[in-house]
């Protein structure tokens, strides 16, 4: 779906902006933090039974992905997120060759198995490469699986970033994606704990964006 921005704001405006977003997401914050508070208090010992269960690594990673689900899930209704905004379907997304194989064999699509940039998940989580990588920040267009209509492809097989990916603004102001990224931080929960321990079941894999695992939708 084509995205409509109007012109881009001055800085005066994107201050008074950061000022209300982050007063907004504190509120917010404090309604989940009411709704879900046991939920969330509970997650440290719920991501251990699911890493220390006697079972494979398949499924601690599947086991992962659905407390991810959970996660969003709780948060969801308090988001600025909306079918079909897409705005976060045009900025790098990075998944693992697991989760790539997975959207491949679920969908048929053909999958580039050696992307011409990847990273190990101990450049990752330990020597901040992605990062290094994403403040090159590399031209990307929209997410091969963005759909016409501005949907998700592959929701069902959606890569964990994506389920992990939400803004607790009011509005979409600052997921505009013509806004200076250095003014823009979109407030959020942090997942990064979810991302962590994905990795630290095994850490034999891939991570690079999603265009390079699939440069098409070419079954
Ligand atoms: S996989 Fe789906 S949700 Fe994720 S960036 Fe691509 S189109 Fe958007």
């Amino acid at each position: 779906m084509t995205q409509i921005q109007t012109p881009a704001p001055c800085l005066d405006e994107i201050q008074v902006k950061q000022q209300e977003t982050m007063q907004h997401a504190n509120n917010v914050l404090h309604v989940i933090q009411m709704q879900h508070g046991q939920f969330f208090d509970q997650l440290p010992l719920k991501m251990n039974a699911i890493v220390t269960q006697n079972a494979s690594v398949r499924t601690k990673r599947n086991h992962i992905r659905i407390l991810a689900l959970d996660i969003n899930e709780k948060v969801s209704s308090q988001t600025a997120c909306r079918k079909q905004c897409s705005h976060c379907c045009h900025i790098p997304v990075l998944l693992s060759s697991h989760e790539a194989e997975t959207i491949s064999q679920k969908t048929g699509i053909q999958m580039n198995a050696t992307p011409e940039v990847s990273f190990t998940p101990e450049e990752h989580f330990r020597q901040n490469k992605v990062e290094k990588y994403l403040e090159t920040r590399p031209q990307v267009g929209p997410c091969t699986f963005l759909a016409k209509d501005g949907g998700c492809s592959i929701y069902e097989n959606r890569p964990l970033m994506c389920i992990t990916h939400h803004s607790l603004d009011k509005t979409d102001f600052f997921c505009r994606t013509d806004l200076d990224p250095d003014l823009t931080t979109v407030p959020s929960i942090n997942t990064h704990f979810i991302h962590e321990h994905y990795a630290g079941l095994d850490l034999n894999f891939k991570i690079a964006d999603i265009r390079q695992f699939f440069p098409s939708t070419q079954v």
